[in-house]
């Protein structure tokens, strides 16, 4: 994980080593200034050359400023140089969940990546700024002052370092706390944003039955732990602070009395204590600027572990090694003993066999659950198969590079999902570098371009977010404009009439028959009045493919389509087929 992290330098490398040069630099003004007072202190005036020692106190305000300008660099620079890293790692993570499967996508709730998107990573940029500028920087104060408070009174500083070990043993005891402390934190607050997330998206929903106060409990009860692990957290926080505080006085007590007695002894002068206590606080210094930053140290370290979790989750469908393009696509379709489950306890799809001809428009019929969705997803590998192939024009598609494959199959399903934008933006979502004449005649071809002709904004209208101003009918024909414009030569239909009205079907069924011509078309209806003209209707449950034929056939042959077409024919479904 620490090299992950520290290859997110790399790009940067001149930013880091500026900000290295500048903190060295602040460290040496700081370990020269108690050295150099005491210089001027004990050699300067005693000799009444005031002069002199007013040209040296000029010279130290001189280091002082040049010090300011280090400080201004590192502060500001450093930080620019976290800004970016927590850019890249943010870029890298919306890449890398463009990449993710359909799979990952079932199991995980949007309000946790937003978190680990928005939150996890906010705090990435203090951690790679402070990181490695507090460990060097320490390191270098910690050392210099070590031996520098050696030389000047050994006895001295040996007691000083009496308390390091104990120092140590707290930090890094309390630090551990602290640690755990803040990915529970980070936990906590996912699930408050993933439970953000649905209520908010289910809005109307929970409006519509008056259950505002329900969805109110459900959020202030992981509101309410999220309370609960902060106060952990700041505890352990306090407590780090108040004890790294206090034995950090003592420790000044300690050279205080025990100089003092070395003075009044005779072996140490004033001016050496006054250096040495200089010193002193050279050294406790970085063991403070520790402390502070370890809180922002652990939630960024946090931040960046959950960030290296996600990151380090395979895409599960990628192109394999010698993966082609899929080109001058006829369109032959063809499912050889497909098995394929969700979970290891119960196979959706068993065995099945399918052909589609080029060309050809197969309807898939049969009752809810019985696979017909997941058949489709099949196709543009949304999902892997677990048994037997899937081939188009011969060539398995595992063997076809995903996006190329994609490319070349056009879905409409029944749940449209439009972005924010405008009417214009979702339809050329088919084909981002289409001209206006394309896209005006996908709108036409989908019985659209009217309707949209009539907004007062026309194509430039906002369709708000999730399309919410748009009735499900237009929604629908939207998309039936974007797969017009994408132009595939396999269409996928699930579905994709059943939630309208009787006059909005009619148009929709005209606009679908119009985009299905001359393609490979596989049609999931649940009126079976669409499919009656299919070149060939399967029937499919939960047992597996029962029925196939034309129509006329599957009326003919009295099984489970006739007894459907009938119960559908005389208005009613029976629950049993
Ligand atoms: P149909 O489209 O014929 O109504 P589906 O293909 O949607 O059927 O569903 C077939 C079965 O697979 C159902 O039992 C359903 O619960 C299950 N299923 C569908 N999608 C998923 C999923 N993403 N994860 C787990 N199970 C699923
Ligand atoms: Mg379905």
């Amino acid at each position: 994980m620490l090299k992950r992290f520290i290859s997110y330098y790399k790009p940067h490398k001149k930013l880091f080593i500026i900000d290295m040069i500048c903190a060295f630099l602040i460290a040496s003004i700081d370990l020269s200034v108690p050295m150099l007072s005491r210089y001027a202190l004990n050699d300067l005036l005693p000799k009444n050359q005031f002069r002199t020692f007013f040209l040296f106190i000029l010279m130290l305000l001189g280091l002082y400023l040049i010090r300011s300008v280090f400080q201004y660099i590192v502060d500001f620079w450093g930080h620019i140089l976290g800004v970016r890293m927590e850019y890249d790692m943010r870029r890298d993570l919306f890449k890398h969940l463009q990449s993710l499967s359909f799979r990952f996508y079932d199991k995980t709730r949007t309000g946790h990546i937003m978190s680990r998107m928005v939150n996890d990573l906010n705090e990435i940029t203090e951690l790679a700024h402070h990181g490695p500028e507090d460990l060097f920087l320490s390191l270098i104060m910690l050392i210099g002052a070590f031996f520098a408070m050696l030389f000047m009174e050994w006895r001295l500083a040996l007691a000083v370092y009496i308390f390091i070990p104990f120092l140590v043993w707290f930090a890094i005891k309390q630090r551990t706390k602290m640690s755990r402390g803040f990915k529970n934190v980070k936990k906590k607050i996912a699930n408050v944003n993933a439970q953000l997330e649905s209520s908010i998206s289910g809005i109307r929903v929970s409006k519509s039955f008056a259950n505002e106060e329900h969805e109110m409990e459900k959020f202030t009860f992981g509101n309410k732990e999220f309370r609960a692990s902060k106060d952990v957290a700041y505890k352990n926080m306090a407590i780090f602070s108040v004890g790294m505080g206090f034995i950090t006085k003592i420790l000044n007590l300690v050279v205080i009395g025990f100089g003092g007695f070395l003075i009044m002894k005779g072996t140490m002068d004033i001016m050496d204590l006054l250096a040495f206590i200089m010193y002193v606080n050279a050294f406790l210094q970085p063991i403070r600027r520790l402390s502070n930053f370890v809180q922002q140290f652990e939630s960024g370290m946090t931040g960046f572990e959950r960030f290296t979790e996600l990151m380090e989750i395979e895409p599960l469908i990628k192109d394999k090694l010698g993966a082609v393009d899929l080109k001058n696509v006829t369109g032959n379709i063809d499912f050889n003993n497909v098995t394929f489950s969700y979970n290891d306890h119960e196979k959706v799809l068993n065995n099945i066999n399918l052909n589609i001809n080029a060309g050809r428009t197969l309807a898939l019929v049969g009752p809810s659950g019985g696979g017909k969705t997941t058949l489709c997803h099949l196709i543009p590998r949304f999902y892997e198969v677990d048994e037997g192939m899937i081939t188009i024009d011969g060539k398995n598609i595992k063997d076809i590079k995903v996006k190329s494959l994609r490319s070349n199959i056009g879905l409409v399903s029944q749940d449209v999902f439009l972005f924010a934008g405008t009417i214009k933006d979702n339809i050329m979502y088919g084909d981002i570098s289409a001209s206006e004449e394309r896209l005006i005649e996908a709108a036409k071809n989908a019985e659209i371009h009217d309707f949209i002709m009539g907004l007062p904004d026309g194509y430039d209208t906002n369709v708000g977010e999730r399309g919410i101003r748009l009735s499900g009918g237009q929604k629908q024909r939207i998309s039936i404009a974007r797969v017009f414009l994408k132009n595939p030569p396999i269409l996928i239909l699930d579905e994709a009439t059943s939630a309208l009205d009787n006059e909005t079907e009619i148009k929709i069924q005209r606009a679908l028959e119009k985009l299905s011509k001359g393609r490979t078309s596989l049609v999931i209806a649940h009126r079976l009045s669409t499919i009656k003209n299919a070149d060939e209707i399967v029937v499919i449950t939960e047992e597996g493919i029962k029925e196939k034929g034309t129509h006329e056939q599957l009326l003919a042959s009295e099984g489970i389509y006739e007894k459907l077409y009938k119960a559908q024919f005389k208005g009613y479904i029976p629950d049993q087929i």
